[in-house]
């Protein structure tokens, strides 16, 4: 099977993108982009530094200043809609950058390039209803509140889904009138360079959107630290969220942290088994299971254990790992070091003697050079043991029995963990119940959305993170508030 890129974005030396032009590292360093796919170096891309950065703050705040926060909300907005229609026409050449970038079957890369076309969409139509308030104060006085962007905004994202939550953080971001420098990972970065390379034919002002590419050591520590950024997005694992949050803390900086997850499913007895079956396990293969919000813990009542383990068993011997243009159930890992971290914690678990269930193959044409893992089910699984309290980030499931609603809530609760649960049962009073006692941002009952809608607030509680992306929420976290008090002359 080819692994060529046929797609219009297909190059081999990719850069910055800096007020509007393509630039090579400041200083002059590049990174090999490898594809998970079979481990072949594709390309290089520029591995950016703090001057890097400094240059694209710049650039960022010159626009804020001169341009993007003056301009209409009405035409603000509409560049962005107008920027959300050319994603969609580039859906399929975005999808194919991204199965070779990310390694993500090519179907989900292409449902992500929509999803982006989607926030733009959204967001670009929200930017004029952004309002805000009157308070009733003295009587002689006027008290206006206005909502105001936050300025020059940096936007540190992960490799998992980098177009949707470009989309998210950026969408949002300029809708409300900031101006953004985006750092991608440094495992994911071309289709965040070529939809901002698309922005300017949209009609981006030069400045406004700004792309350092690079390690998140350099590039991804000087933009979390600089003194002219005036708000983070940050989209990671808990570790590096703690070091940003540090890093903005020192600048007074405020900062959404969207961080992992370890969200459980709970399946009770009455559920319409037939139904839950698909998203039980499509949440926790989706993207190979590198999803924050993956279903990575199933929790069932102890009366339907044996036969829901059954039938979990049955499909996940059946899951294939292979290439992303064959349709597979899921892809590969994104790189060496996180295939080692699976099978890392899979050999973990059997150190700790947790029972295999069942495993599913990797497919025969999956390369050899690339990073696949089979998905692998454990029940019944201890809810203390490492894979119940630990983000594997892979496609490893555990399932865990209870005996009661009580010790449901308690065990979905029982990780330092808060981002989304699923709730399964035909007992729509229990469902609400159990529902609102979960500490997380979402909550599914008789459906499970991995990720969510692009409408819907999202974000954690505890080490999932805290601010809240998407919606109209999301739109509302990019900005702050100027209180006007008028009194009468
Ligand atoms: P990561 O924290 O290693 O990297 C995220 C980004 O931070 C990358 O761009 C990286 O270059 C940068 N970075 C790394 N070190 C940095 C530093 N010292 N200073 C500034 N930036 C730095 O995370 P990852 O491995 O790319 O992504 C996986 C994690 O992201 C998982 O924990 C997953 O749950 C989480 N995630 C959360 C959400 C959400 O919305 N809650 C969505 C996707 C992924």
């Amino acid at each position: 099977m080819s692994t060529q890129l046929q797609t219009p974005f297909a190059r081999c030396t990719w850069t910055h993108l800096i007020d509007g032009q393509d630039r090579p590292a400041g200083g002059g360093k590049t990174i090999d982009i490898v594809s998970p796919v079979d481990g072949e170096i594709f390309g290089s891309l520029a591995a950016g530094d703090a001057h890097d950065v400094d240059v694209a703050v710049d650039a960022a705040r010159r626009a804020f200043e001169g341009t993007w926060s003056w301009m209409t909300a009405l035409e603000r907005g509409r560049i962005l809609m107008r920027l959300g229609s050319a994603v969609e026409a580039e859906a399929d050449a975005l999808a194919e950058l991204e199965s070779r970038d990310n390694g993500k079957p090519l179907e989900q890369a292409r449902a992500d390039a929509l999803a982006l076309a989607r926030y733009l969409e959204f967001y670009g139509s929200s930017a004029d209803k952004l309002m805000g308030d009157v308070i009733p104060y003295l009587g002689t006085h006027f008290v206006g509140v206005e909502r105001v962007p936050h300025g020059v905004v940096g936007h540190i994202v992960p490799w998992n889904y980098p177009m949707q939550i470009f989309g998210r953080s950026v969408g949002a971001a300029l809708a409300a009138g900031n101006t953004s420098v985006v750092k991608p990972a440094e495992d994911a970065s071309l289709t965040i360079l070529a939809v901002t390379a698309l922005a300017r034919n949209a009609g981006v002002p030069d400045g406004v959107l700004n792309v350092v590419t690079g390690l998140g050591s350099t590039a991804g520590a000087a933009l979390a630290g600089h003194p002219g950024i005036d708000f983070l997005s940050f989209t990671g694992s808990p570790a590096t969220g703690t070091a940003v949050q540090a890093a903005a803390a020192r600048n007074h900086v405020g900062v959404t942290l969207e961080l992992g997850g370890k969200s459980a499913q709970i399946v009770f007895a009455d559920a319409d088994f037939d139904r839950a079956l698909p998203s039980l396990v499509n949440a926790i293969i989706q993207n190979g299971g590198q999803t924050c919000s993956a279903g990575s813990r199933i929790l069932v009542e102890r009366s339907a254990f044996d036969r829901v383990t059954a039938a979990l068993a049955d499909r996940f011997r059946a899951l294939r790992a292979g290439h992303p243009l064959s349709g597979p159930d899921l892809g590969p890992m994104i790189n060496a070091a996180q295939k080692a971290r699976v099978e890392g914690y899979l050999s973990g678990a059997e150190t700790e003697g947790l029972m295999e269930l069942a495993r599913g193959k990797i497919a025969p044409d999956a390369p050899t050079g690339g990073y696949y893992v089979p998905p692998v089910i454990f029940a019944p699984a201890s809810p203390d043991s490492i894979l119940s309290q630990e983000e594997v980030f892979g496609p490893v499931l555990v399932v865990t029995p209870f005996s009661d609603e009580a010790e449901a809530i308690r065990l979905a609760n029982g990780t330092p963990y808060g981002l989304i649960a699923g709730v399964w049962t035909r007992d729509s009073m229990r469902s609400l119940r159990v529902a609102r006692a979960m500490r997380v941002g979402q909550v599914f009952v008789n459906c499970y959305g991995a990720g969510g809608g692009i409408e819907l607030p999202f974000g954690g509680f505890g080490r999932s993170g805290h601010g809240r992306e998407k919606g109209f929420e999301g739109l509302v976290g990019f900005t702050t508030t100027r209180t006007l008090v008028m009194a009468q002359s």
